[in-house]
C-alpha cells in the first residue's frame, strides 16, 4: 500500500449505472450499483449471462468508465482522471488476470512475470521476486516460453505478474474458465494465497460455483443490479442460489 492510511476497500462502486449504445439500441448494463471490494479479501462475482459481471469489473478495474455514479481504487475517484493518470494508477494498484491467460509469447516466463514493472521502469526486487516465483511454483520453469507450458502453468504465470508490482487488487475474469478442474484447483488455491499471505484483494467474475467456494463473500448480479451477497461460501450453496437466479426468483 502506498502510504497514508489504508483503506478499509481496495476498490468500490457507488450508485453504478453503465449503458451502451443509444436510442432504442441502448442495454443498461449496470442499473445502480454500490459494492465495496475490501482490502485483503476474496470478493466472486456471480450471476447470469448478461448480467454485467464484465462490466462491474471492468468499471471497478478502471478500464472501463461509468454512465453515472462514481467508482474508486482506494480512495482515488477513477472518473475525474484522464488516460495517463488512470493508466498510472492501474499499473500502481490494480494486477489483472484474463481467461485467455494474454502472456507474451516471445518471452520467457521470467521476463512475462517482470512485464508490468518493466513497463514501468521499476526494477524488480531479487528477494521479492524470488519469493514471488516460490510461491507459484514456477522455480523450474523461468527460462522457458509460455508454448511450452501447461494450461495451468501458463495461468500461474499470470497469476505472478499480477502480484509482481504488489498490488492492492487482482482483478481475475473466469481464471479457470480454460482449465480443467484440477488445475483450476491450483490457480484458486494461488488467489487465495494471494489474499491470506500477500495481504491483496481479490475480485473474480466467475460462472463456475466451486471456483467461487475459494471466495470469502459471493455478490449476485441480475440484470445488471446486485440482488444478493454470501458470505463463506461453499460451492452447493453458490449452486443453489445461482439456480434460483436462473429461474428468475428471488430478483
Ligand atoms: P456478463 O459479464 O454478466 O455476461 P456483461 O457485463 O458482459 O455481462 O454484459 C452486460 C450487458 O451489457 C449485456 O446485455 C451485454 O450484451 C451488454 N454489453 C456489454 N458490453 C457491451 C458493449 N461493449 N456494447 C454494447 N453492449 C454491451
Amino acid at each position: 500500500m502506498s502510504g497514508g492510511t489504508a483503506p478499509r476497500h481496495a476498490a468500490r462502486v457507488a450508485g453504478a449505472v453503465k449503458e451502451y449504445g443509444t436510442g432504442d439500441t441502448r442495454v443498461r448494463a449496470l442499473d445502480g450499483v454500490s459494492v465495496d471490494f475490501p482490502a485483503e479479501r476474496f470478493t466472486a462475482i456471480m450471476g447470469p449471462s448478461g448480467s454485467g459481471k464484465s462490466t462491474l469489473m471492468h468499471c471497478a478495474a478502471g478500464l472501463d468508465t461509468l454512465t453515472e455514479g462514481h467508482a474508486y481504487l482506494g480512495d482515488t475517484e477513477l472518473g475525474p482522471l484522464d488516460d495517463r493518470r488512470l493508466t498510472l494508477l492501474r499499473r500502481e494498484r490494480v494486477g489483472f488476470v484474463f481467461q485467455a491467460f494474454n502472456l507474451v509469447p516471445t518471452l520467457t516466463v521470467r521476463e512475462n512475470i517482470t512485464l508490468p514493472l518493466d513497463l514501468a521502469g521499476r526494477a524488480p526486487d531479487p528477494r521479492r521476486l524470488a519469493d514471488l516465483i516460490e510461491v507459484v511454483g514456477l522455480g523450474d520453469r523461468l527460462a522457458h516460453r509460455p508454448s511450452e507450458l501447461s494450461g495451468g502453468q501458463q495461468q500461474r504465470v499470470a497469476v505472478a505478474r499480477a502480484l509482481v508490482g504488489q498490488p492492492d487488487v487482482v482483478f481475475a475474469d473466469e481464471p479457470t474458465g480454460n482449465l480443467d478442474s484440477r488445475t483450476g484447483t491450483g490457480v484458486l488455491t494461488l488467489l487465495r494465497r494471494a489474499v491470506d499471505t500477500l495481504g491483496r484483494a481479490v475480485v473474480m467474475v466467475t460462472h463456475d460455483p466451486t471456483a467461487a467456494g475459494h471466495a470469502d463473500r459471493v455478490l449476485f448480479l441480475a440484470d445488471g443490479r446486485l440482488v444478493d451477497t454470501m458470505d463463506a461460501p461453499t460451492a452447493d450453496r453458490v449452486l443453489d442460489r445461482m439456480k434460483d437466479l436462473d429461474r428468475g426468483e428471488g430478483r
